[in-house]
């Protein structure tokens, strides 16, 4: 358990993992009753980017910063108005939190995003395996009753927090893939086991992209799974050619809400725009299941 999410806060990988949360917690709140969000690798809820780890990398500066300031990474005159909607106000929510009303100084993880986008009436289940983090989190949310925090394995809590009381709502499965291909295996055991529990619950499932071949049986698997609709999300900003670095990544989202391939697509033009390296980032937005379960297209 070597990994911390602080030298990685913010960087191109969560700029899609969260703008895509983010987009799932407003489609869960287009109705009145409550949900229930599951995040199964929380992480320590929030990072100050002035860290000696967020320093030591800077990968924020190739992620968040270049969506906030995009005239001044690109020198075009494109200001943060000109992005789609969607994103502009996940942005602005980060901006919105304390600590940041001087600029960007704390990014938030997926539980505090979660979290502060939640109404009165829904819940959190976060679930972090390493001491350290997870006393961070329960220090973060000691007086929010909204929020559980458990210091265990997410994988094998899921089991025992499905279905959640409220019926509807989101499972994040966010590893830090440190058992490689083995990681896969270990979320397709758990969903099959999490769908039968919750056959209507949405999971999203984020994965890295270093070589393609590492993530096609994945995608394969998920093709064959009893979801009854399932969305692939993708962001690369290098080849997927190479297992020395992270090229791009991905969301996979079980059960997604039926039009959420629109509600994405601008918002993932975007962010290739903003995000591209040496060359033009590539993105990929497909339903790898449809409706009837019949598979789409193979997955490329
Ligand atoms: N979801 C967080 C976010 O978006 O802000 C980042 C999570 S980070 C990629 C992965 C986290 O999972 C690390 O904090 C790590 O300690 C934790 N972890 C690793 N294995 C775990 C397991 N089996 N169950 C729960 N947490 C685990």
């Amino acid at each position: 358990m070597n990994y911390r999410h602080a030298y990685h806060a913010g960087n191109f990988a969560d700029v899609l993992k969260h703008s895509v949360l983010f987009a799932l917690i407003q489609a869960l709140q287009a109705k009145d009753t409550p949900f229930a969000l599951i995040d199964t690798h929380a992480g320590s809820g929030c990072y100050a980017l002035d860290s000696e780890e967020a320093g030591k990398t800077g990968e924020y500066r190739d992620g968040i910063v270049r969506l906030l300031f995009p005239d001044l990474q690109r020198g075009d005159g494109r200001a943060k108005q000109t992005l789609p909607a969607l994103l502009r106000h996940w942005l602005d929510a980060i901006l919105a939190l304390p600590g940041n009303e001087h600029g960007l100084k704390l990014y938030p993880g997926s539980p505090l995003q979660a979290a502060r986008a939640m109404r009165s009436g829904d819940s959190a289940h976060l679930c972090e395996l390493h001491p350290d983090e997870a006393q961070l989190l329960r220090e973060l949310f000691h007086d929010d009753p909204r929020v559980h925090v458990h210091n265990r394995n997410g994988y094998e809590a899921l089991k025992g927090l499905l279905p959640p009381k409220e019926k509807r709502g989101l499972v994040l499965i966010d590893p830090p893939y440190e058992a490689q291909e083995a990681e896969y295996r270990l979320i397709e055991a758990t969903l099959k086991a999490a769908l039968q529990r919750w056959p209507t619950g949405i999971y999203a499932i984020w994965y890295p992209i270093k070589q393609r071949s590492q993530v096609q049986p994945f995608l394969r698997w998920l093709q064959h799974s009893s979801a009854r609709r399932v969305l692939r999300a993708e962001l690369l900003v290098h080849p997927d050619d190479s297992p020395l670095r992270l090229n791009g990544s991905g969301m996979a989202i079980l059960n997604a809400p039926w039009n959420f391939d629109q509600v994405l697509r601008e918002p993932l033009q975007a962010m290739a725009r903003l995000l591209s390296q040496q060359r033009a980032a590539e993105w990929k937005l497909d339903w790898l299941v449809q409706e009837q379960g019949a598979a789409a297209t193979p997955p490329k």
